[in-house]
């Protein structure tokens, strides 16, 4: 199944479902909530097991897609370095901070107010960005509180998977040594078009993954490249932290980012940005 949030004309932010290629409201089939938190948190009793169109008034095109959890309930857990390929691009960027041998997880927070959606923009902060670049990365997001997991147990805690962009100021990130800063601003998460439910795809994901700059190609990798499974994570991060029911965690990046290339191609105003992965969709960003 594949859930959404949306914008209705009045302003009002609803939850949709996608069946047979077209979006219905979700209250349509009886589940009232007042967001993708609300939903997650009421947990496998949310959703009736069969959706059925028929009868059923899909929403008018084009639909306002929001990101899929709009005001996520704690900051974003990340992974950083997660693929080999971009560990070698990012280490001839910039040694100091992103080189050297690692062999624990990287793990860092990113603060997000407000989650965009598919087609909102990415702002370029001129005067304080001067080196924007775009990550994309498959979002896994719990479905219920998770604390001293084992790594066995970790797919029945998963609700589904989205799209992250994990926008990063380079020259903040590199200049502050802790990454906190360059990868907070506001816009810096845009994320959707939607979750895919976990019963979609066998678990541990093996996905393909795409991102593209302007028709571009530029990332081109699988998700049975991470280095550290979904899996380790959970099972690692809930031995010391709950991780609530709603918590996204952003599973790191392949290789193909803009400090990787040779010479560095960051973004610019204009460049519209495309992050795919196979099964969940596409999401389009445009810097502004
Ligand atoms: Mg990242």
């Amino acid at each position: 199944m594949k859930l959404y949030t949306y914008q209705r004309a009045d302003g009002a932010e609803r939850l949709a479902v996608a069946l047979q290629d077209k979006l219905y409201d979700l209250a349509q089939f009886g589940a009232h909530y007042a967001d993708m938190n609300a939903l997650i948190a009421d947990g496998a009793a949310a959703l009736p097991a069969e959706l059925d169109p028929a009868g059923k008034q899909p929403l008018d095109e084009p639909v306002r897609l929001c990101a899929p959890i709009p005001h996520p309930r704690q900051d974003v857990l990340c992974l950083g370095i997660n693929y080999a390929a971009h560990a070698v691009e990012s280490s001839r960027f910039h040694a100091e901070a992103f080189g050297g041998d690692r062999p624990k997880a990287i793990y860092f927070s990113k603060r997000v107010s407000r989650a965009s959606g598919d087609g909102d923009p990415i702002p370029s902060y001129p005067g304080l960005v001067d080196s924007l670049d775009y990550e994309c990365e498959l979002g896994v997001i719990l479905g219920k509180d998770a604390f001293c997991v084992q790594p066995e147990d970790v797919s029945d805690y998963i609700f589904g998977y989205t799209i992250v962009n994990d926008v990063s100021a380079r020259n903040l990130q590199t200049a502050h040594r802790q990454w906190y800063f360059g990868k907070s601003l506001d816009g810096f998460l845009p994320c959707g078009p939607c979750i895919l439910t976990a019963d979609e795809v066998p678990f541990p994901p093996v996905l393909d993954i795409r991102c593209s700059v302007n028709g571009e190609l530029r990332q081109n990798s699988t998700t049975a490249l991470l280095i550290h499974s979904i899996a380790d994570i959970i099972a690692e991060l809930s031995r010391g932290m709950t991780l609530c029911a709603g918590t996204i965690i952003a599973t790191g990046t392949p290789a193909g980012v803009g400090m990787g290339m040779q010479p560095p191609q960051f973004l610019k105003p204009g460049d519209t940005v495309v992050c795919e992965i196979e099964g969940i969709g596409a999401l389009h960003n445009t810097v502004e």
